[in-house]
């Protein structure tokens, strides 16, 4: 640029061009670096000149009146990519400007100078003839085509003296604003952050007074900006923490500059509620001092709820809401060390419910699960609050009392228990009754451990329910040996069919109208070598559990009907054979064909054969059960509900149900003359099945009051003690020979009763 270096000292040139730079010093109102040398009387030294105008950052480019371009500082061409040969001389407007934005600028100034704005050679002129050194924004275009915004100002430069000074040209200062509109952009993404973050965000000055917030700020806590701005955060605080909490807080902004944490706040409305929170601190950049504290955060209360019922599910049985195992077991674990502290016991309680199954199985889940919710409720209101009341699943229930002194503590609560479970329930629209078994293990004398003292309770409770419904045990050392007992029990009852110490006897089943013998009961017995008889009572549960009773139950129908083809081969009358089936045999898929072949392999009468079923078992599946019966039916077999009343039956089911006769349970019999109630089910069952067409057979008779009050109303058939106990095959021949000549011989009401009674003596 030789214009630059022909500088020659502050003078005034009329002409733009060669001494540009003299000129622009020159002029004090525009130059004030020019001025202040001029003051000084101090030439401005050509090298300052070229320093100013060659090492700024801005384009000078400088045009006479026809907008013809006179200079082009070295920045200018950096920024355009022209050398000042290549421009000097040349419009400007043609040669950098967007000729659609100048034309614009040209139509606007037009407008306002109230004269025509040439494009091409005016806007510098144009720009200054309104008097105003301002500054606007242009693009302009580099040499390689690349756009760019500019920060455009332009100033007249004057030339000549007194009377002949005048306007010679134009000054643009030229700024290239790239970065500046970066960071404008930057700006304005930042606030648009901030405005529609959904996090709330808050900054606070050096010394932690809110200088601005957002609207999700306001969203979440209430606060209007102009309620908080210049505020200490303070006062969004729920006092819900303390000062360590904060104190840590400030601690690590300290040393980390950050810290990030659960913060329960209170919202304007004076809700208490949970805010993650992100603090950071903002420190200058320069002295690295804190400037500020950026504080984000978002309302958790809603993940929490969710945290929460996750939570409770975890740690509790959906259906009663009582704690379940898991918790059970961190509750007990906890029980006991406090009880090692203060060298108090605890009592863990194991509950079931007797007859559950029945009604869950007959009267459907649904059922069975509102009683379940019954129960929970009956149980966890017979304990303190501070006791534990968990449902480990079915319907077994444990209870955890703590701060027991003893043992008579627990017993009276398990009596409670006792006594608020059988009382009736009235679920779905039905009265239910059920009863509690409760096993007692004692910390410390029982168990040291939760396992243990689990295990011990579940134990006592087998023994509980073995003494009968509705009934509490304490845990006892030897009944563990009486579980292993039980294991050994069912390996032999594995081996038995095969070491052939399976037996049937048979009880006979007695006409109440003739006295005379129509059939027998076939019933299991087990041979054990060395325990000798054991009751099927014992075994048939155990066979039932492991699935034995399928192979046990085939012995049993093979057996029975073959012993029973053989007395008639014997030349007895026409005896019926009642032989048992198990819920899990019922259940079996083969059983018609198992029957089928044991009646064909025996030549049995299928007529002679009679099958007793359980309540349970038909109420099950009652549409899968008539199907069963009915091919049972077809195939010419009698069958029978065996111990009528113990279960639930649907009466609606009952009716079409292809049964021939109804077995009023024992325990109703034995009660006649004693239990008003249980004296009306027996009445009541034998009026329900003569109205539904079905005979009635008593079980378990055993005196003659029992004898005649069925007979009186009406009970079809009789079986029990009273007749004779269940006797050895062999000996039925004998048996039924002599009872017919007594029968035959004396016949008449009472004869069976005093023949049976003598028998029921010596069997
Ligand atoms: P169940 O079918 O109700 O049989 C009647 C039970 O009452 C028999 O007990 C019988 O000995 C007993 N009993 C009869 N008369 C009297 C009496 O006057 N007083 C008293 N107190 N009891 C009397 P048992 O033989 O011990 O059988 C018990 C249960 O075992 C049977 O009840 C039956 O459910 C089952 N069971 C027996 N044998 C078999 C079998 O072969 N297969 C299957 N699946 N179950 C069997
Ligand atoms: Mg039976
Ligand atoms: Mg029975």
């Amino acid at each position: 640029m030789p214009q630059v270096h022909s500088g020659k000292g502050p003078e005034v040139v009329p002409r733009l061009g060669k001494n540009t730079l003299e000129n622009i010093v020159s002029l004090g109102e525009l130059c004030p670096w020019g001025d202040c040398f001029a003051r000084l009387g101090a030439d401005t030294p050509a090298a300052l000149h070229e320093a100013l105008l060659e090492g700024v950052n801005y384009g000078f480019i400088s045009v006479d009146l026809e907008g013809r371009i006179a200079f082009f500082n070295r920045a200018a061409q950096a920024m355009l990519g022209y050398s000042a040969e290549e421009v000097v001389g040349q419009h400007s407007p043609l040669l950098f400007h967007e000729p659609e934005e100048i034309r614009q600028v040209a139509e606007r100034l037009s407008q306002e100078l109230g004269r025509p704005v040439d494009p091409d050679m005016g806007i510098f002129a144009a720009r200054e003839a309104l008097g105003r050194v301002t500054e606007e924004e242009y693009t302009y275009i580099r040499k390689d085509g690349t756009r760019f915004p500019v920060l455009l100002s332009v100033m007249a430069l004057w030339g000549g003296e007194g009377e002949q000074r005048q306007v010679v040209g134009y000054l643009g200062v030229v700024a290239d604003i790239t970065e500046r509109r970066k960071a404008e952009e930057k700006l304005r993404l930042s606030n648009e952050v901030f405005e529609n973050s959904p996090e709330a965000i808050m900054i606070t000055d050096a010394e932690n007074r809110i200088v601005t917030v957002n609207p999700a700020f306001t969203r979440i806590t209430g606060y209007d900006p102009e309620d908080v701005t210049g505020e200490n955060p303070r006062i969004l605080s729920s006092g819900h923490h303390d000062g360590s909490f904060y104190q840590q807080m400030w601690q690590s902004l300290g040393s980390e500059g950050v810290w990030q944490g659960e913060i329960w706040d209170r919202r304007k409305n004076g809700e208490v509620y949970p805010k993650w929170a992100t603090i950071n601190v903002l420190r200058d950049r320069r002295s690295n001092q804190v400037s500020h504290y950026l504080a984000m955060f978002s309302d958790i209360s809603e993940r929490k709820r969710a945290e929460e019922t996750i939570n409770f599910l975890a740690h509790h049985d959906p259906l009663t809401n009582l704690p379940n195992r898991f918790t059970l077991q961190a509750r007990l674990q906890q029980a006991l060390s406090d009880a090692r502290r203060h060298e108090t016991q605890v009592a863990v309680m194991f509950i079931d419910l007797d007859r559950f199954k029945v009604i869950n199985d007959t009267l459907g889940h649904h059922v069975g699960d509102l009683l379940l919710i019954e129960v929970a409720k009956r149980i966890s209101a017979a304990v303190r609050d501070t006791d534990t009341v968990a449902r480990l699943g079915g319907d077994e229930f444990v209870v955890v009392l703590s701060g027991v002194t003893r043992a008579a503590d627990a017993m009276q609560v398990a009596m409670k228990i006792n006594r608020l479970v059988a009382k009736p329930f009235w679920v779905a629209d039905q009265e239910l009754h059920t009863e509690a078994s409760i096993g007692i293990s004692l910390f410390p004398a029982d168990g040291d451990d939760v396992d243990a003292l689990m295990k011990n309770a579940d134990t006592a409770m087998y023994y509980a329910k073995a003494q009968g419904r509705g009934n509490f045990q304490f845990y006892a050392a030897e009944m563990n040996q009486s579980a292993v007992e039980r294991l050994t029990l069912e390996n032999r009852l594995r081996q038995a069919l095969a070491k052939n110490e399976f037996e049937l006897y048979y009880q006979p089943q007695v006409s109440l109208a003739s006295g005379r013998i129509i059939g027998f009961e076939a019933l299991i017995r087990w041979n054990h070598a060395e325990q000798g008889m054991i009751s099927p009572g014992v075994f048939i549960p155990m066979a039932e559990d492991t699935g034995l009773i399928l192979s046990i139950g085939e012995w049993v129908m093979r057996t029975a009907c073959t012993e029973a083809q053989r007395w008639q081969e014997q030349g007895l009358p026409p005896l019926r054979v009642a032989v048992n089936l198990s819920v899990r045999q019922f259940r079996q898929k083969d059983l018609p064909q198992q029957v089928a072949g044991a009646l064909a392999i025996s030549g049995l009468d299928p007529a002679l054969l009679e099958l007793e079923i359980t309540e349970s078992a038909v109420m099950d599946s009652p549409e899968k059960a008539i199907e069963l019966l009915k091919n049972f039916r077809s195939m010419g077999v009698s069958l029978a509900v065996d111990d009528f009343g113990t279960g639930y039956s649907s009466l609606s089911y009952l009716k079409l149900f292809p049964i021939n006769r109804l077995k009023i349970d024992r325990s109703f019999v034995s009660d006649i003359g004693v239990d008003p109630n249980d004296t009306a089910i027996s009445t009541a069952t034998i009026a329900l099945a003569h109205t539904l067409g079905l005979e009635v057979i008593a079980e378990g008779i055993e005196n003659s009051t029992q004898l005649n009050y069925l007979r009186a109303e009406g009970c079809n058939e009789g079986q029990g003690y009273l007749f004779n106990r269940p006797m050895p095959a062999e000996e039925v021949l004998p048996f039924v020979r002599e009872w017919e000549n007594i029968v035959v011989g004396n016949p008449g009401p009472a004869a069976g009763t005093s023949g049976g009674e003598q028998r029921a003596a010596g069997a």
